[in-house]
């Protein structure tokens, strides 16, 4: 879909509508036991989920940014047979992944990163700031009540899921859902495919770092957090973009100019095809703070950050079709 596309559905203001707008969320099985809930287009608030089962046992990762879609994810994995899901693993705490946590609380457990759960509590109702036009249905912020700092391992059944921590990369409190023996990882944020990777909450340095962690590990299949199943090759497009926002801010910097007269002048080359162009501008302003120093993570204006991404627009904020 473009970007004029997306605008024009902006202009319904009825959620009902705007999820007509896009394709419905559909499951994809990766493995036996292993399933993607893939959630097209992929732009923002529609990100992607998944949940692994052995049919004695049901772990979720992520959830949704509605009320809607959360009870359509939970509806699909009660669909194939699996049992009633008694744990979430959430891959970071915006609120596309973690406003439908309370749909599977409190049978479920919900397991995150601890500044995951710091930043749920801090951000409250994230998506109704931003996005006020969108209808998110009965949405109980839900946290994490278990956490990790560096790893942790959740079994179901047979099949070990380790949780791994990469440090600052998409935000703070971001976590790698990682199946050796079916060889998938579920990114989360880490990676956008069609998308634009967005490090504005988070680093990109760090961002970097956690593309070496995933190759690291040697998936075959790869879920991203927004936008269809993978396999690593998608890592490559990721790493060449963030190295191409750092190049870009090294040299505006340098050159006096501001992130929006960059982003606003850049040729983006092999990277004009991804969708979300406007997060140029909130990843160079991420990418300025730790050429100024900033330590990954280190907290940013993120109002201004989206008020920057709107003028990239011609003034429009990005739109949620959620
Ligand atoms: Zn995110």
């Amino acid at each position: 879909m473009t970007d004029h596309q997306r605008t024009t559905t902006e202009a319904t203001t009825d959620a009902g509508a705007g999820a007509d707008a896009v394709p419905e969320p559909y499951l994809t099985e990766l493995a036996p036991g292993v399933h993607a809930f893939i959630q097209p287009d992929g732009g923002w608030c529609l990100n992607n989920a998944g949940f692994v089962t052995d049919g004695t046992a049901t772990l979720v990762v992520d959830t949704a940014a509605t009320e809607r879609r959360a009870r359509l994810l939970r509806r699909r994995i009660a669909e194939t047979g699996a049992p009633v899901p008694r744990t979430v693993v959430n891959t970071h705490h915006h609120g596309d992944h973690t406003y439908g946590n309370g749909v599977f609380a409190p049978e479920a457990t919900i397991i995150g990163h601890a500044a995951c759960r710091r930043e749920v509590l801090a951000a409250g109702y994230q998506l109704h700031a931003v996005w006020p036009e969108v209808t998110y249905g009965d949405i109980r912020l839900t946290p994490p009540e278990v956490t990790f700092e560096d790893r942790m391992t959740v079994h179901v059944g047979e099949s070990e899921v380790q949780l791994i921590h990469p440090g600052p990369a998409h935000t703070l409190g971001d976590t790698v859902v990682w199946l050796p023996r079916q060889r998938v990882v579920f990114t989360g944020d880490l990676v956008f495919h069609g998308g634009t990777p967005f490090v504005l909450m988070g680093s990109l340095s760090g961002s970097l770092r956690a593309i070496e962690l995933l190759r690291s590990l040697g998936a075959e299949t790869v879920v991203p957090g927004h936008g269809p199943v993978a396999g690593p090759e998608v890592y490559d497009e990721v790493e060449g973009y963030l190295r191409f926002v750092g190049e870009l801010a090294r040299e505006g910097r340098a050159a006096g100019r501001t992130p929006l007269e960059v982003a606003r002048e850049a040729d983006l080359g092999a990277f004009a095809g991804l969708a979300e162009r406007e997060r140029l501008v909130a990843n160079l302003l991420r990418a300025y703070a730790e050429l100024d120093g900033a330590a990954p993570g280190a907290p940013l204006d993120v109002v201004a950050g989206f008020q920057a991404m709107a003028e990239m627009n011609g003034g429009v904020a990005p739109a949620c079709h959620a």
